[in-house]
């Protein structure tokens, strides 16, 4: 079993890093930052983002696990004190063969990005968003190819199922669970008066739909995907749709999405 760890930096998640090793260690696991089956990402939800990234061009061959060294995060699911039950789990002590984790995958945002100066294509986990640098934007919506509507305000957030628990929850939109293949497009202080109207309301974008957002005026904005941001000056339109690809979390129990949700919002 090959495995790898991404920590968030800090004392106590380079603690565990070092611990989680040496835990391998003593389990026959192969330590290999190439071609990892399972990454082990030791912070929070932020730390995930960076490992998913980081292994942006192996996504369909690896899978994640997340511990937590704050509170309970999405992504980052298990405690800080279970990591030898985790190596256990992962070398399969105490039987033949490694343990077998439940694979469960979750989709994620597809993005292609046009601009004056060249295309780019990308991958979200959480969210794509545009934002205004100088004021409000002037963008337009359409949805398959056909006008939806021309929005002004400070910006869009269009999310994964997994990223609506993050900025698409402060907007207002909704908490979508990952085994629905979607996207939502959140709006991010809407101007709405006589003059400028928009829908409003979150909308949600089943697979094998696309939405374009085109720029509409000579504008500098502000493009985040996930933690990264991109400045940009020239954009012509940014076409978001499900992508075909998923990432993969190794479950060694079972932790069922709703229940994260009550714990990291509720009790
Ligand atoms: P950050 O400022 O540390 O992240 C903001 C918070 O979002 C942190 O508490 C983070 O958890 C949490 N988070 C990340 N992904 C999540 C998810 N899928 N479900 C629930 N909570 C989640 O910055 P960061 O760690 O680099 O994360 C970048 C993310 O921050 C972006 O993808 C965006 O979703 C979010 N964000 C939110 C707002 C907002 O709500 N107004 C504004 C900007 C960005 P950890 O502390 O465990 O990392
Ligand atoms: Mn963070």
């Amino acid at each position: 079993m090959r495995y790898y760890v991404l920590d968030r930096g800090d004392e106590l998640s380079i603690k565990l890093a070092e611990q989680f090793h040496k835990l391998a260690a003593e389990r026959n696991l192969e330590l290999d930052a190439k071609s990892p089956e399972i990454v082990i990402s030791i912070g929070g939800d932020g730390t995930m983002l960076h490992a998913f990234h980081t292994f942006i061009d192996q996504i369909p061959n690896l899978a994640f696990v997340g511990v937590h060294t704050g509170h309970l995060g999405f992504y980052a699911d298990w405690k800080a004190d279970e990591l030898p039950a985790l190596a256990d789990y992962m070398c399969g002590a105490g039987s033949a063969e490694p343990h077998k984790p439940r694979i469960v995958k979750y989709p994620l945002l597809e993005l292609e990005i046009h601009k004056k100066s060249g295309s780019s294509s990308h991958i979200a986990l959480n969210e794509f968003t545009l934002k205004g640098v100088d004021g409000t934007v002037v963008i337009q919506v359409d949805i398959n190819d056909v006008t939806f509507e021309m929005f002004r305000g400070d910006g869009l957030c269009v999310s994964t199922p997994s990223g609506s628990t993050a900025y698409n929850k402060s907007l207002g939109g909704a908490m979508v669970h990952p085994t629905i293949e979607a996207l939502q497009i959140a709006e991010i202080a809407s101007i709405n008066n006589r003059v400028f109207r928009t829908m409003g309301s979150p909308l949600l974008l089943p697979k094998h739909h696309h939405c374009d957002i085109f720029s509409r005026k000579d504008q500098r904005l502000l493009l985040t995907i996930d933690h990264n941001n991109i400045p940009v000056d020239d954009l012509i339109s940014v076409r978001c749709q499900v992508s075909d690809k998923k990432i993969s979390f190794a479950r060694y129990r079972p932790f069922p999405f709703w229940n994260r949700v009550r714990e990291a919002f509720l009790i």
